[in-house]
């Protein structure tokens, strides 16, 4: 009887310890999984990653849930992408952790965007009338690979302060992956060459840093104005503007509706093409290289098919 109970301690407690954040290992929690996967790039096993919104959700736009709330509670280091993109669901989520570490100033609270180049920084005052739009800048930032290369440098420092034990690992991995995103650079720039100064129409504002890295001209945006649904008027207008300019194709992202991109597309004899903002906007896409690589593609194909 004694036996048996000690027993069933023990495999209590191996079970406790099994599923118990692993011993050691920083435990990130990432607002998207943009910021997950460069977390995994410069963690490795030295980290454990869970990202919050899923890459095929609206990331202004997040359901919370009680699940969310756990996972903060249990967080050594939140990342955020920032700029108020998150501004309509993680706060509430941050603050019923009542975790110490990861709330706004504290360590454990790193707002990734304070490490990037930040494009649409508005000039003057920011009302209403002009809609939806991101006071601070434009938060889709991750898009552009060298912000990428940005954050994960920021990583790997942050993540040698809370472990100095293992700044060697953190500081080999992140090497590895500033000369895998160089070669895959240039690989993706030598892809897009031929289509350089390319106008395109993008559903919401979510490609200027990828389009001014790999050379897109972007001339008008489904949405009047950010964050407001597609209007008739407005909607004529691009459809005017892409017939007078030769514009072809529409970018629009996965998670708005498809109905005044596929007219439009229709009335000027052009292409709607679904390019994904975030890893695990699709199955296919599980890492940060990933991302670039499927959009590129995509582009790529549209644009040999449409000219
Ligand atoms: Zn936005």
């Amino acid at each position: 009887m004694k036996l048996q109970s000690t027993i069933a301690v023990l495999a209590a407690f191996l079970a406790a310890s099994v599923s118990a954040p692993a011993a050691g290992k920083i435990n990130v929690i990432a607002a998207t999984e943009d910021l997950a996967a460069i977390a995994r790039e410069v963690g490795g096993d030295q980290v454990t990653v869970e990202s919050i919104a899923r890459g095929y959700q609206d990331p202004h736009f997040v359901e919370p849930k009680p699940s969310f709330i756990l996972k903060l509670q249990k967080a050594d280091l939140l990342l955020t992408v920032g700029l108020q993109l998150e501004i309509g669901w993680l706060p509430p989520l941050i603050t019923q952790s009542r975790n110490g570490k990861i709330q706004p100033g504290a360590a454990g609270y790193m707002d990734m965007s304070r490490f990037c180049q930040i494009l649409e920084i508005p000039q003057g005052q920011v009302t209403r009338a002009m809609g939806d739009v991101h006071p601070l800048g434009n938060p889709h930032y991750w898009l552009d690979p060298e912000n990428g290369r940005r954050m994960a440098k920021a990583l790997a420092d942050k993540f040698s302060s809370m472990d100095a034990a293992g700044a060697a690992g953190f500081a080999a991995r992140y090497s590895e992956f500033d000369k895998k995103l160089a070669d895959a650079e240039k690989n993706w720039q030598a892809k897009m060459a031929p289509f350089k100064g390319r106008k395109v129409i993008t559903y919401h504002r979510s490609w200027p840093n990828f389009c001014e890295r790999f050379g897109l001209d972007v001339v008008d945006y489904v949405e009047p104005k950010p964050g407001i649904p597609p209007t008739p008027n407005h909607t004529l207008d691009v459809i005017n503007l892409m017939k007078r300019e030769g514009i072809k194709l529409i970018l629009v992202e996965p998670y708005f509706d498809l109905r005044a991109p596929n007219k439009i597309a229709q009335d000027v004899g052009g292409q709607v093409v679904v390019l994904m903002p975030s890893v695990g906007g699709v199955k296919e896409i599980t890492s940060y290289f990933q991302l670039f690589d499927y959009d590129i593609n995509l582009l790529v194909n549209a644009f040999q098919k449409v000219k």
